[in-house]
């Protein structure tokens, strides 16, 4: 596909592709696409444009057969999968990254078409996952068969080596579809294992691009394996006794169906769950970006990311001045279609999304939450809410407690470096936080005492893939990217052996 400026996107672009070029109606199983035909046991599903509301295009769901026939192409194709080198498994790796590169444009047109993302934001879905791809086939390749393992023992050898934890389930969302497959794909791969991966059902279009990536790579059939389908088929795949790990990125609710699933037959499982992460902001920060980085931290994609930075916590100092800023840049935001480039914040994905921030918004009328700006639903078309601020909200308050997931900050004041720290950690998620502060190295104190896994202090939430991903508490069990995000797939194997 040719690269063209992705400021030049249109929405009718990405709506050519979807008639070209996305294979609908069909799952990628054993290296094909293999049409789901329709029958009364078939969902039919709709895709919506979440800027407008309108059906971009409708495709069957998966049944129990499919979730069978790609656990089993995964399970034959396990055998020679795991044994390929590292080398060769670093080549698919980077070819997945090249034809990604290639296939740029169509990928972010793609997300901001389904998910209503602007396109910059689809731009970093799209690299982040790129980079996570090349990450992994440098970081595997570098993994040594066989390591020495020092003892005290005089006439023995102990040997350490890594086998790939076997066939994996790999289910994710829609916020950042691109990112938190590669996540899952890459480090699996680079592992040995074989995968099916089930992509979140709102956002198939950039994710079938997928199956067309891995055909052109020329991939191993049956080594990855993908199914359009909803909670059946990710029910079907985390129970399955062929499946040997389960990787889930996704809501708390489902992750406990997930684990209570994954426990039949003892799979090992990772997850990567919600968030309610706070910003601190210290009494000597620099108000003007401290007033950016809470912007950036819960304003971009509409505030459904896992890590936003949902609870603003400010020192009492300087919290009007603060207040008074904030108000002014949030009403200035530019609220609008993600292929317009200068939308700073686009429509939440979907009509249940938005039904979520409205309850919200709901509950903070009747609790007479004192609202600093927004708390509306916009009257037009899709999916748009105002972004919304409420000031003082109590600690039992829901809004301070529970995941939104939409564009709705709550904030309260403190006095002492304590008191932030102990309001931080008031959560049943420990999953990031912000810190602003002048002074870095009260930061870094702060940074110690904060639960969570991992922090950013004076920075917009930048994700490297070198640094491992993931919660304390509620917000999950396990570690994607870095070092931690490969070992995840892998189980160590000790050999010893006398000379
Ligand atoms: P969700 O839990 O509704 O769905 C996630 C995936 O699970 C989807 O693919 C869905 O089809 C599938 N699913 C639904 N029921 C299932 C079942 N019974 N068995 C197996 N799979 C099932 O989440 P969502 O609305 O797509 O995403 C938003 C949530 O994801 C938020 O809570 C957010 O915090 C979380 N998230 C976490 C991270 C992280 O890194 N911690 C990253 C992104 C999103």
């Amino acid at each position: 596909m040719k690269k063209t400026d992705t400021n030049s996107l249109t929405r009718e672009m990405a709506k050519q592709t979807v008639r070209n070029d996305v294979v609908l109606n069909a799952a990628y199983i054993e290296g094909d696409w293999v049409t789901i035909e329709a029958s009364d046991s078939i969902d039919e599903y709709a895709l919506y444009d979440p800027n407008s509301g309108e059906v971009i295009a409708t495709t069957r769901l998966c049944s129990a057969e499919h979730v069978e026939s790609a656990v089993n192409a995964a399970a034959t194709a396990y055998a020679s999968w795991s044994q390929t080198s590292t080398n060769e498994r670093a080549h698919y790796l980077n070819a997945i990254a090249d034809t990604m590169t290639e296939q740029f444009d169509t990928l972010v047109g793609l997300s901001v078409l389904n998910n209503g993302k602007p396109i910059e934001e689809a731009k970093i879905d799209v690299s982040d996952a790129i980079a996570c791809y090349r990450y992994y086939a440098q970081l595997i390749i570098k993994q040594e068969t066989w390591a020495e393992v020092e003892t005290n023992e005089t006439g023995i050898r102990l040997l350490k080596t890594y086998a790939p934890v076997g066939v994996c389930a790999l289910i994710v969302p829609w916020n950042f579809p691109m990112v938190t497959t590669a996540w899952k794909l890459a480090p699996a791969l680079a592992a040995g294992c074989t995968v099916v991966l089930k992509p979140s059902e709102v956002t198939l279009l950039p994710e079938l691009m997928l199956g067309n990536i891995l055909s052109a790579i020329d991939l191993p059939k049956g080594v990855v394996n993908i199914l359009p389908g909803a909670a059946a088929v990710g029910a079907g795949m985390t129970s399955h006794p062929l499946i040997d790990k389960v990787s889930f990125t996704g809501s708390n609710a489902v992750g406990e169906k997930v684990m209570s699933q994954a426990a039949k037959g003892i799979k090992d499982i990772s997850l990567e769950l919600g968030g309610k992460s706070a910003i601190i902001v210290c009494a000597d920060a620099d108000i003007e970006y401290a007033c950016d980085l809470i912007i950036g931290g819960i304003f971009t994609n509409a505030g459904q990311i896992c890590s936003a930075t949902s609870r603003l916590i400010v020192h009492q100092d300087i919290a009007d001045a603060l207040f008074e800023r904030l108000k002014t840049k949030t009403e200035n935001l530019s609220i609008g279609d993600g292929f317009d480039t200068d939308t700073q914040m686009g429509p939440l994905v979907s009509e249940q999304q938005l039904n979520q921030v409205k309850k919200y918004f709901d509950i903070a009328i009747t609790k007479k939450l004192e609202c600093l700006t927004g708390g509306k639903v916009l009257d037009r078309a899709g999916y748009f809410v105002t972004p919304t601020i409420y000031h003082n909200v109590p600690v039992t308050s829901q809004l301070w407690t529970e995941e939104v997931f939409g564009p709705v900050l709550v904030s309260k004041t403190f006095a002492e470096d304590l008191d932030a720290i102990r309001l931080a950690n008031d959560s049943k998620f420990a999953l990031a936080a912000t810190i602003v502060s002048a002074d870095e190295s009260a930061a870094l104190k702060i940074a110690l005492q904060i639960q969570a896994g991992h922090i950013w202090i004076n920075e917009q939430q930048i994700v490297l893939p070198q640094a491992g991903w993931g919660g304390f508490k509620q917000s999950g069990i396990g570690r994607e990217l870095g070092s931690d995000g490969l070992s995840a797939y892998q189980k160590s194997k000790h050999v010893l052996l006398t000379h």
